[in-house]
């Protein structure tokens, strides 16, 4: 598959699939199978996977525009699609102890039939993602692990989650391994409903592992190996792909203050909205300024990542910071333009404006990232 294609399919995905059901699944909270079997029957789920194990072996550059694509139709199935990618990535550069287990379930995937996920945020440790308060314990070659994992998108429909956990010898509070678990995992619950504000359609839950037994190919990074692989193999990725969800939002968030400023009138006045205000003009302009600023972000940031230089890390904190801000503050302006008929849930606008406020709270939370880009420009330590 090239770049075109891949792009392509998820268009036609978007638009086949995701556009017709977005609203009614965010008001059911409603997890949609339909549009996870229609990224694998595509290939799209094994995107950055080797062609060796079926993949198209593409880069971050195809994998964000195709999630923007997603998400300017439904964001919540564009978040499904990032944490699996995310999930995959890790299997893919999961130790060579690990292959036994790993390569068959990057062969599913190369075949559309597995979905996976990432389960790192902890209740003890909230946004801090890189402090797992959960430790294994050795248990023969492998392990046994409990924890409570607060919030896990695909929760319940994942066939199988990458959970971060304190190394048994680890001494720091950064000390964690990333081990596989398949969803059939013993000890393994979902452990609560998601009816969140906003992405509402991609069961966030809460799961919890109740002395979750390991085995030894089941544990992907060495011991204590598990924070440089959040580090390099998640967090550019994850921010890359939030920004991206976060564009989508914003350009469909652009189309549809257009397409009510072109269709709501005043008939007193014999002109549309968007005729007869140019307030509403003004505030549309700042609208589509943002959204191309974050375009042209996130294409720095791919560039970066592509090919990468003392400034990458920093670009990787600043686009998720940006992207969360601009999100907010594009939808907000929709929402203002369309009045009360975005109050009223008349228009789509209100669910891109819940769904935006997702991105920032999604750790490393914006907070966080100003913090650690703050740290970074006065060459304090970051952690
Ligand atoms: C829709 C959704 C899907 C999610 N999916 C997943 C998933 O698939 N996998 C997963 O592992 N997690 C997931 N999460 C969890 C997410 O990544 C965060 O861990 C979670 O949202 C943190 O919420 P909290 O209230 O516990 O944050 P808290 O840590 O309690 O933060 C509260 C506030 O304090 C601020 N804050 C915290 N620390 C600092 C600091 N050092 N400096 C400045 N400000 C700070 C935060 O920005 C925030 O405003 C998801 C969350 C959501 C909302």
């Amino acid at each position: 598959m090239t770049h075109d294609a891949a792009v392509l399919k998820a268009q036609e995905i978007a638009s086949r699939v995701l556009a017709s059901s977005a609203g009614q699944n965010d008001k059911a909270g409603r997890f949609s199978t339909e549009a996870v079997e229609s990224l694998g029957e595509s290939g799209l789920l094994a995107l950055m996977l080797p062609v060796d194990v079926g993949g198209s072996g593409l880069g971050p550059r195809t994998m964000a525009a195709v999630i923007a694509m997603l998400a300017e139709a439904d964001a919540s199935v564009a978040m499904v699609y990032l944490m699996h990618t995310l999930g995959a990535a890790t299997m893919a550069a999961a130790r060579p102890g690990a292959a036994q287990t790993v390569s068959p379930i990057l062969r599913e995937i190369g075949t559309g039939r597995h979905l996976s996920t990432l389960a790192f945020s902890e209740a003890g440790s909230r946004s801090h993602f890189w402090a797992p308060v959960s430790r294994a314990h050795r248990n023969g070659n492998g392990v046994r692990i409990s924890a409570k994992k607060s919030w896990v998108t695909s929760a319940g429909h994942a066939h199988s989650y990458v959970v971060s956990a304190l190394a048994p010898e680890g001494k720091g509070p950064t000390d964690s391994t990333l081990y596989l678990l398949p969803a059939k995992t013993r000890g393994l619950s979902v452990a609560g409903p998601w009816d969140g504000m906003g992405l509402r359609a991609n069961a966030s839950s809460p799961i919890t592992l109740d002395d979750c037994e390991v085995p030894s190919d089941f544990q992907l990074t060495d011991d204590g190996a598990g924070f440089p692989a959040m580090l390099n193999v998640v967090l550019p990725l994850f921010n890359l792909g939030t920004a991206a969800v976060a564009l989508g939002i914003c350009r469909a968030a652009v189309a549809g203050t257009v397409s009510h400023l072109k269709g709501a009138r005043f008939e007193h006045l014999g002109q549309s909205l968007g005729e007869s205000l140019p307030t509403l003009r003004a505030q549309l302009a700042a609208m589509q300024i943002d959204t191309d600023g974050l375009s042209a972000r996130i294409d720095d940031l791919i560039n970066h990542l592509e090919k990468p230089s003392e400034t990458t890390m920093l670009r990787v904190l600043e686009t998720k910071a940006a992207a969360g801000d601009v999100a907010i503050s594009v939808t907000s302006a929709a929402m203002r333009i369309c009045g009360g008929a975005a109050f009223s849930k008349h228009l789509n606008v209100e669910r891109l404006f819940r769904d935006a406020h997702a991105g920032a709270v999604m750790a490393p939370t914006g907070d966080v990232l100003r913090e650690f880009i703050g740290k970074a420009l006065l060459g304090m330590p970051l952690f």
